[in-house]
């Protein structure tokens, strides 16, 4: 079933490029938000948030709607040392934002991540960001891009990446510098256009990698993983097979994404990306699989199973 009502993403950027301001423009501009509520500004740094609700859980994703599409926006590290960690949230997306300075031009930091994300056969769509800027360069920055891209070996389909020009501070996006815009619609046109939808078995016996770990001092460990056949459910009994073997064990609650905030729910189906409690010893690369037919996923490369963000 292709789940036309998803997407899932990963920002790659440069530091200070902009990656928190866009994904603040979005949210505001997207159905999530109610006119009454208010959106805290450089949303994804708000740590202070987070921890005022009791829970990290959901630091360093957000998921936007545009009408009736959810689109999980995934952070990835900018850098080279976190093992594994890049990978392992790049197996969560079908697709991926470069944000680019208009000035600036692409930067060391964001190859490392592109590389993998080019690796991975994702479909990138190339944001270039502070077109408002007096010194910006755009022509050259989307050649300086390419560029990039072609030393990265990219193929064919990636090298026709789609660009965007976007005014995250000022909340616009337009395909060229001489058109008009006071929104960011051209940006979730071409997310929902270019990203594929997660094409899924809905109706299929669970199965679901865990991606990334994280802990909190009041629920313990979080685990953060894309369902990729059936559905999970909220306190049901699940089999958590690793290397050694497998064992029962009882989900606890589940939450998805929805803007800033975790949201409770009772359950998510094939092809988002759940943060769920209770399993206290499930590691990265696990497979959290349906109680009476189990079947394991392959695991992803771990560098090093260690917890994402303690
Ligand atoms: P991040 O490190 O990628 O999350 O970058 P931030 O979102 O924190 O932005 C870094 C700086 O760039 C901040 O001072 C922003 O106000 C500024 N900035 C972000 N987007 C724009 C833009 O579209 N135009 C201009 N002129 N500045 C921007």
């Amino acid at each position: 079933m292709l789940r036309n009502d998803l997407r899932n993403i990963a920002i790659i950027a440069h530091v200070d490029h902009g990656k928190t301001t866009l994904v603040d423009a979005m949210l505001k501009q997207s159905g999530i938000f109610r006119a009454n509520e208010h959106v805290e500004e450089r949303v994804m740094d708000s740590n202070a948030l987070e921890r005022e609700r009791g829970i990290t859980i959901l630091a360093k994703n957000t998921a936007v709607m545009h009408k009736d599409t959810k689109i999980n926006i995934l952070d990835t590290p900018g850098h080279a040392d976190f093992g594994g960690e890049v990978e392992r949230v790049l197996t969560m997306v079908d697709g991926v934002l470069l944000l680019v300075d208009a000035y600036e031009g692409p930067m060391p930091q964001t190859k490392y991540v592109l590389r993998k994300a080019l690796e991975q056969h994702l479909k990138p769509i190339v944001v270039i960001n502070k077109i408002d800027r007096p010194d910006q360069r755009v022509e050259e920055v989307i050649d300086e891009v390419l560029d990039l891209f072609i030393e990265l070996g990219a193929d064919d389909d990636q090298l026709e990446f789609p660009v965007v020009l976007t005014s995250a501070r000022n909340g616009i996006a337009k395909l060229t510098m001489e058109e008009e815009s006071d929104n960011l619609e051209a940006l979730f046109k071409v997310i929902l256009e270019n990203i594929p939808a997660p094409d899924v078995e809905v109706d299929a016996p669970l199965q679901m990698l865990v991606n990334t770990l994280d802990y909190d001092d009041y629920v313990g460990r979080i685990v953060v993983g894309r369902v990729i056949r059936g559905t999970i459910h909220n306190g049901e009994t699940i089999t958590l097979m690793d290397e050694e073997g497998e064992r029962k064990a009882k989900i606890g609650r589940l939450y998805t994404y929805e803007g800033l905030k975790r949201a409770e729910t009772q359950e998510v189906g094939a092809g988002d990306i759940v943060a769920l409690i209770g399993l206290a010893d499930a590691n990265i690369g696990d497979t959290i699989a349906d109680a009476e037919s189990p079947e394991k996923l392959k695991g992803i490369s771990i560098d090093e199973p260690t917890l994402s963000m303690v």
